[in-house]
């Protein structure tokens, strides 16, 4: 059997890991939410409490970081960090300022980049993160950019946030969510952008079932399954 490719990218908030697990799911792939694995750094970084922004530090600590990706029988990806689920609390609010901090590190992106194309040799894939059609998978049968406004992925968090039981104000989320795009659009190390193959995917208008239906329109079209 063929291992199919497909490599999602986009900015946060842009609907990517739901997306993206739902049709690995419907195409029998192998999920991989690489933010997850940044974070997995950035929940290590914090608890040794180190500065996220001092990249000689940051690099220097990554020999005593042990990462493992685990699926449960939930399906879901779980993060071990040094043998400890981290699953939850990689999902902090604080820990995404951490995790787009330490990623700006070149050292931090060598350091995951072996881990993540190797998830993809063994089993078809999807895929997502900020460079994985431009960098990790530059040959990826298919990749697919999908964003949405700033403020409709604003929008989505802070219902998210509500359903979680941590309400946060609107404009907190939207100065957030422009702060990190700001940060990951440019670092001088594998920037967020669209790769020139890369089909564009603009959630803006679309509720999850069109966006769903969309993107598997997309990846069919591609591989002609
Ligand atoms: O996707 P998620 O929001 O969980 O990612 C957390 C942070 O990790 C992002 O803000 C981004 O800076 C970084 N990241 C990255 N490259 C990836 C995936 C995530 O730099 N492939």
């Amino acid at each position: 059997m063929n291992i199919i490719r497909v490599a999602i990218d986009g900015p946060s908030g842009a609907g990517k890991s739901t997306l993206a697990r739902a049709a690995a799911g419907k195409l029998g792939y192998l999920y991989v939410d690489t933010g997850a694995i940044y974070r997995t750094v950035g929940c290590y970084v914090r608890a040794r409490g180190l500065d996220p922004g001092d990249g000689e530090a940051v690099t220097a600590a990554l020999p005593q970081v042990s990462i493992e990706m685990t699926h449960g029988d939930d399906g879901l990806q779980h993060m071990l960090l040094n043998g400890e689920d981290v699953t939850q609390a990689i999902r902090l609010p604080e820990i995404s300022r951490y995790a787009s901090a330490v990623s700006a590190h070149p050292g931090v992106r060598a350091f995951l980049l072996e881990m993540q194309r190797k998830l993809a040799r063994e089993r078809s894939v999807i895929m997502d993160g900020r460079d994985i059609g431009t960098v990790v998978l530059p040959d990826a049968e298919v990749k697919i950019f999908l964003t949405a406004s700033p403020e409709a992925r604003a929008r989505r968090r802070c219902l998210e946030l509500e359903q979680r039981g941590t309400p946060q104000p609107y404009e907190t989320v939207l100065r957030e969510i422009q702060e990190r795009d700001w940060n990951d659009t440019h670092r001088d190390t594998a920037p967020l952008r669209q790769a020139e193959d890369a089909v564009l995917l603009d959630t803006t208008e679309l509720d999850f079932q069109a966006s769903e239906a969309a993107l598997l329109r997309l990846i069919r079209e591609r591989i002609q399954a």
